[in-house]
């Protein structure tokens, strides 16, 4: 038997979800049946004002609902420090951890010449030129993951960085090899941060 069509279709759209196979999928389009009329449809207007209101901000590439967004128009913040990552849940793992104040830079990647990914494909060209056009970055300190091409990022960045005079450091190895920042615990974060090395 087949399932009435907007079963169907409700299914189809939860396996598009990550970890999520069919039977996952089938169990939460029962459960979202079942739950009441306003629930659902606070439901399906958050999924649409997430897609529809949110960009990313034309200075440092996080995602935000305002542009600039609320970092980098924060005066409060340490506009002498650019900590770069490679995606915007980092900005949010390292803001989480509570002792960096400075502003961010999001990549959008890393470098992955198997993955055809290269330096035209990241958010590097605006990273340059934000630093051309705000002598007042001393220190851009690179957050990329302890992967392979995370730190192949990370050295790239330093060589394009450094002869301009400004200090490039790296996250000190207190995440292990391969682990995302993602999943890194804030106390990690936190001695990461501080641990930093010159590149
Ligand atoms: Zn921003």
């Amino acid at each position: 038997m087949q399932y009435p069509d907007p079963i169907a279709k409700l299914i189809d759209s939860y396996m598009k979800l990550p970890g999520i196979g069919s039977k996952t999928a089938t169990r939460l389009a029962f459960f979202t049946i079942d739950m009441n009329k306003e629930d659902v449809e606070t439901f399906a207007s958050s999924l649409t004002a997430a897609k529809n209101d949110l960009h990313y901000c034309s200075i440092c590439g996080n995602i935000t609902d305002e542009d600039p967004c609320a970092i980098c128009k924060d005066p409060s913040r340490d506009h002498k420090t650019i900590l770069v990552v490679e995606q915007p849940k980092d900005v949010m793992s390292i803001d989480r951890s509570g002792d960096y104040h400075g502003l961010y830079h999001v990549l959008h990647g890393v470098l992955s010449p198997i993955d055809g990914r290269g330096p035209e494909d990241l958010n590097i060209s605006s990273l340059l030129q934000r630093l051309k056009d705000d002598a007042a970055v001393d220190e851009v300190i690179v957050a990329t993951n302890a992967t392979p091409e995370g730190e192949a990022t990370a050295q790239y960045l330093a060589r394009l960085i450094k002869p301009a005079g400004i200090k490039v450091t790296r996250l000190a190895h207190g995440l292990a090899v391969g682990s995302d920042i993602e999943y890194a615990d804030q106390m990690t974060l936190l001695k990461a941060v501080e641990g930093r090395t010159e590149l």
